[in-house]
């Protein structure tokens, strides 16, 4: 019997709300990543397949080479389902005002979609959560699907509609499996969120590649969609950052680099240039913190990465109103000038870890 991480009963709950269902607005966070995109484009398809119909809304900015999750790329038109919260605001509270059920997927904690958080707490409608990061606000959702133990949200939401096609297939007498739009969607999020098998693979990760590569997910295009299909501007900006805005504190451990919105014009930065480059500091052998700050008009966003036993959920949650997973957290910051920032990381970090050994 082949094992899945989502049991039955979880999954007869969730198709339990589904059935009562008629509109169902799924949410990812703020900056939606791929892993974000990619289960709620997953989610979406799914619903629509059973005849339910579905909108995605997203805070901040969709990085354009993303955006193939909702185009005719991925099988069929679904530009207009995904719903820019900061470009449409009224829209979007107009579906939620419309919609039956919520689902938030990859974030666990309503804080993290801004201004959305408001309208999504005044639907008197369920939200369910499907996430994988630790610490869920439980008090903000009716029903939570959690795994911490898990790539992504997209491989949780893979084994959650597999459990829920096999009850299906159960029921119907007919064999319910993923559709391809859905596969790609999935792969891709497991993927990016992985940073390309790179970390957070579990055994559970790779029977799940297997299963969509089976089934005839093309990983090939898929890398070269997320991983060749970057502008020239990217490379150079990665060129620039590493070799002039990176600073490396070996006593600390620790690389820090820095993006100004100056040069952000300079390279006619776009959201998703700088996708991974947090992790590229952690290829220096003795470098086990990587942190990346990229100024922004009213605050600055961090991210931060590490290898071995740092954790940095806890150090973001401290110094830089955020969280995230044990290796790999983010925040944001008001209060501190920009040009002041790499000073105030390392001081920050050399206060935490105090006489702490930073070890592999
Ligand atoms: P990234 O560095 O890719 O933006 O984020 C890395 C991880 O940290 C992601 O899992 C993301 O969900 C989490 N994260 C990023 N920003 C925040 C934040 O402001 N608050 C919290 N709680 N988590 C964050
Ligand atoms: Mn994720």
């Amino acid at each position: 019997m082949e094992l899945n991480l989502v049991s039955k009963s979880s999954a007869e709950k969730f198709l339990r709300y589904f059935q009562g269902a008629g509109r169902v607005v799924l949410v990812g966070h703020a900056n939606p990543d791929g892993d974000c995109l990619g289960c709620t484009s997953a989610m979406l398809h799914y619903l629509e397949d059973m005849g339910i119909a579905a909108n995605v809304i997203v805070p901040g900015k969709v990085p354009e080479f993303l955006r193939f999750l909702f185009s005719e790329r991925n099988g069929v038109h679904k530009e207009d389902a995904l719903v820019e919260f900061d470009k449409r605001p009224e829209y979007s509270a107009e579906l939620v005002q419309k919609a039956d059920l919520i689902i938030c997927m990859d974030f666990n904690a309503l804080h993290r979609v801004d201004d959305l958080a408001g309208i999504l707490q005044s639907a008197s409608v369920p939200r369910l959560l499907i996430d994988h990061h630790p610490h869920p606000q439980e008090q903000d959702f009716n029903h939570i699907l959690l795994e911490t133990e898990i790539s992504s949200a997209s491989e949780l939401t893979f084994w959650l509609i597999r459990s829920m096609n096999e009850l299906t297939t159960i029921a119907s007498g007919k064999k319910k499996e993923i559709s391809m739009p859905q596969a790609v969607s999935l792969y891709t999020g497991m993927m990016t969120d992985t940073n390309n098998f790179d970390n957070s693979v579990f055994p559970s990760t790779h029977r799940m590649a297997a299963y969509l590569l089976e089934l005839g997910v093309n990983s090939e295009a898929i890398q070269w969609a997320v991983f060749n299909s970057y502008r020239e501007n990217r490379i150079r900006l990665i060129g620039y950052l590493t070799g002039s805005n990176m600073k490396v504190d070996y006593r600390l451990k620790a690389a820090c680099l820095t993006l100004s919105r100056e040069q952000q014009e300079n390279f006619d930065f776009k959201d998703g240039d700088t996708e991974g480059v947090v992790n590229m500091p952690l290829a220096i052998k003795d470098v086990m913190i990587s942190a990346f700050f990229t100024e922004g008009k009213t605050m600055t966003r961090v991210s931060l990465r590490a290898k071995g036993n740092f954790v940095v959920n806890a150090f973001a949650a401290k110094y830089f109103n955020g969280g995230g997973h044990p290796r790999a957290a983010g925040g944001r910051i008001q209060d501190i000038p920009f040009k002041d920032i790499e000073a105030y990381f390392f001081k920050c970090l050399a206060e935490y870890i105090g006489e702490m050994v930073i070890d592999n």
